[in-house]
């Protein structure tokens, strides 16, 4: 399927990829997929059974013992196949992630380039992070050394937004460091992983790898079943909080990212038009359905006005439309019920009393009158205490605010529950690093208004946003490895 993408049919059913092979599962218990886009069922996913995560667990179990011995260069070559099948998929992978999620061609691609750094960057750990440390004479006669030593069966659960770009964020880290895995995609965007199953099939030994599909019943599985040594979870912060307390209880390595609401705040000496440039797709890219995406707009003192103006009027001037269409600057939201959301949360902010001032509801798509489209939307006069403010809309929505000083903006970022991202606009370096050191924030943006970390750093998150110690990307080498400390002597 994945070389011919125009096979796609309405009736596309999501299997298993359980020891090297794409199994239907037995569920009776599914749920549709979408073209969002569209607003048309393209397939369906089912809810797995417990047999089914227990056989991919099993699979990954079986597989461990010889894939963990198999000598550090010869599984980087595993990886380096992969990062080949990837890049010579790319447009398959591209369209399946736009297909299934609604997001433009190119945001569909710029995820895939994250995805497949994060392959190169694990290859580099492979060679550098996971070598040990050695000291000889600690003692008269005994050397002391520390290795890094994989654990066994991981699990990955992931959200919706970056249907192969999340679940990257683990894979080639457990994998290169000689763990086996079992992944468990969204159930709204399973697609974007069934098409990389194919090229797991291809790459990997049977059972180094597993895709598991369905809902909360196959998580809880993951979570109890006593062969996963660890479990990653990025998605809103209730379920990351039930992961992280259920995964430590059972025993389990537990890195729980959770949701967001980020603030961008822009000072009266920022450089208004390339601000703004940077703002706007932070706020409506990916229809703002994006961990990073930034809610809340701060703007400090007389540069209100004007911001405001200018914010306004490039937003106004956003496409919106169909992911494929190669104009389009806003897809749809991914689902209906996220659009009815969405559109709850703007009715909402109606009814706190904050100034409506670009209505994205009465957005259409002539081509695609089903679709799940929201236009951008901008409430002016918003106040920290309102529901809107406060929560984690996940749409194209932006709330305008106003204070009258760095240490007003930065107190108003802190108090939020969640610290995942924070940006700043601003020519001045005393402010920028006032800003950076003072904020509770997992990832700053210093005149930029994506913070998103490079796959050889660690994706940041603080507060309610993230739950562990061990952060997504590079960081992971903690999370996959333990230590062991042999101390010897030899008579
Ligand atoms: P979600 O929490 O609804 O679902 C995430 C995963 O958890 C899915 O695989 C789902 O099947 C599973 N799940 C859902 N409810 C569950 C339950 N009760 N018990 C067990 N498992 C359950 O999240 P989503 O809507 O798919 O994704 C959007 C959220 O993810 C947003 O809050 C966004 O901010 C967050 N996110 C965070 C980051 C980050 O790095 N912090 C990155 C991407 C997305």
């Amino acid at each position: 399927m994945i070389d011919n993408m125009s096979k796609l049919v309405k009736s596309l059913r999501i299997d298993n990829l359980i020891n090297g092979s794409f199994k239907p599962s037995s569920s009776e218990r599914r749920q549709p997929i979408y073209d969002p886009g569209a607003g048309e069922e393209i397939g369906f996913v089912p809810f797995s059974t417990k047999e089914e995560v227990k056989d991919a667990i099993g699979a990954a179990e079986a597989a461990y013992d010889k894939w963990s011995k198999i000598p550090v260069p010869d599984r980087i070559q595993y990886l380096f196949r992969l990062k080949n099948e990837m890049e010579s998929h790319k447009d398959q992978l591209a369209r399946s992630i736009t297909l299934n999620h609604g997001k433009t061609i190119s945001e569909a691609e710029g995820e895939l380039e994250r995805a497949i750094q994060n392959v190169e960057s694990a290859i580099s750990v492979a060679y550098t992070l996971y070598k040990g440390e050695y000291m000889p004479t600690v003692a008269s006669g005994i050397d002391e050394m520390s290795e890094r030593v994989p654990l066994g069966v991981f699990a990955s659960i992931n959200p919706f937004n970056f249907p192969i770009m999340v679940p990257f964020w683990f894979i080639p880290y457990a994998l290169v460091l000689g763990n086996t895995i079992v992944v468990k995609p969204s159930e709204i965007t399973p697609l974007g992983m069934f098409m990389v199953g194919e090229i797991f099939q291809k790459v990997f030994p049977p059972g180094v790898v597993n895709i598991v599909n369905g809902a909360k019943e196959v998580v809880d599985e993951l979570l109890s079943n006593p062969s996963i040594k660890g479990i990653t979870f990025v998605g809103s912060t209730n379920v990351a909080k039930y992961i992280y307390k259920t995964a430590s209880e059972n025993g389990k390595k537990v890195s729980a990212s959770g949701g967001a609401k980020n603030f961008a705040v822009v000072m009266p000496d920022a450089k208004l038009e390339q601000t703004v440039a940077n703002l706007i797709p932070s706020f409506f890219g990916n229809a703002g359905q994006r961990c990073l995406a930034n809610a809340n707009l701060v703007a400090v003192g007389g540069v209100y006005d004007e911001l405001k103006r200018k914010f306004i009027e490039a937003s106004k001037r956003l496409v919106v439309g169909y992911g494929f269409d190669r104009g389009t600057d806003i897809g749809p939201l991914v689902t209906e019920s996220a659009k009815n959301r969405v559109q709850g949360y703007i009715e909402k902010g109606i009814e706190e009393g904050a100034k409506l001032v670009l209505d994205g509801r009465n957005v259409r798509v002539p081509d695609y009158p089903k679709g799940f489209y929201l236009g951008p939307t901008i409430f002016d006069e918003v106040s920290p205490d309102m529901v809107i403010a406060k929560e984690e809309i996940f749409g194209p929505v932006a709330n305008i605010m106003r204070v009258e000083s760095i240490e007003e903006a930065i107190e108003l970022i802190n108090r939020s529950r969640y610290g995942n991202a924070a940006s700043i606009f601003t020519t001045s370096g005393v402010v920028a690093r006032k800003f950076a050191s003072e904020v509770i924030a997992g990832n700053i943006g210093v005149n930029v208004a994506v913070a998103q970390p490079m796959a050889f750093f660690p994706f940041g998150g603080m507060k309610e946003s993230f739950f562990g110690v061990l952060h997504p990307q590079i960081e992971t080498v903690n999370f996959y490895t333990d230590r062991k400390i042999v101390i010897q002597r030899w008579f």
